[in-house]
């Protein structure tokens, strides 16, 4: 079932929108070589919970275990942090965070360069983040969801990217998943209408070469099969009558 939700509780989204911003924000700042992602994990679970309030949307969700999901190079999405993954200079590292606060959820990911990187990845994270772009500014009342997914992918293929298919975005709000899924792919005109009061997560995953994947041994993390890199962006946005607004912006 696809929700519509209230001014209020878009009002209680844009607070968790907030911190999970704010989240973001701070590990801009902390990340650099030879921090390991169990590191980034504990900063943002205590910065997440220094507000009344405000928990960790992730931990416990499905089983999984930590605050952030933090994927390195090849690794998409999922990776669990860890004390053993220690960043390395000329990486990339997507983090990805919810917080739930008065029982709303908000959902948001940037992938960080560590140290300096290469003008090849400079590039991906780009393109990465305008297909986000694209994708937002197709969540129009009145479009479908096929237009989002069809306006991320024309950006990500025509830079010669992959576009990966096994995941995906969705409907955000009581609960963290919800309907509708939001493909990083999709036919303009098809798929489910977009109405004003949707809250959807617009996250694409792509990949430097195919968009094949693969789940490790962990159960968990997901990486490309053909060990390309890969950059994942995402925002929570509210759809309204005067166009998507961010909630995860910092605004
Ligand atoms: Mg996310
Ligand atoms: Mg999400």
């Amino acid at each position: 079932m696809i929700t519509l939700k209230s001014p209020r509780e878009l009002d209680t989204m844009r607070r968790a929108g907030r911190i999970v911003h704010d989240t973001l924000a701070l590990m801009h700042e902390i990340v650099r070589p030879g921090l390991s992602t169990e590191d980034l994990d504990a900063e943002a679970e205590r910065f997440i919970r220094s507000h009344p309030g405000a928990t960790p949307s992730f931990k416990g969700l499905y089983g999984f275990p930590k605050t952030l999901c933090t994927s390195v190079d090849i690794e998409i999405v999922h990776g669990i942090p860890s004390k053993k993954k220690l960043l390395e200079s000329g990486s990339i590292v997507s983090v990805d965070v919810g917080v739930c606060i008065d029982g709303l959820h908000a959902d948001s990911a940037t992938t960080i360069p560590v140290g300096p990187v290469s003008e090849d990845i400079v590039r991906l994270l780009t393109v990465t983040k305008a297909s986000l772009d694209a994708g937002i500014a197709a969540a129009l009342v009145g479009n479908r969801v096929g237009d989002i997914g069809h306006a991320v992918q024309t950006v990500a293929e025509a830079a010669g990217y992959g576009v990966v298919r096994e995941l995906v975005g969705h409907g955000i709000g009581t609960r963290f998943h919800e309907e509708p899924q939001v493909p990083n792919f999709g036919t303009p005109g098809k798929g489910p209408a977009l109405r004003a009061g949707m809250t959807i997560a617009i996250e694409p995953m792509i990949t430097m070469g195919s968009p094949e994947t693969k789940t490790l041994a962990d159960k968990w993390t997901v990486v490309t099969a053909d060990r390309s890199l890969s950059a994942h962006f995402e925002h929570t946005v509210a759809l309204t009558g005067n166009g998507p607004v961010i909630l995860t912006a910092g605004e």
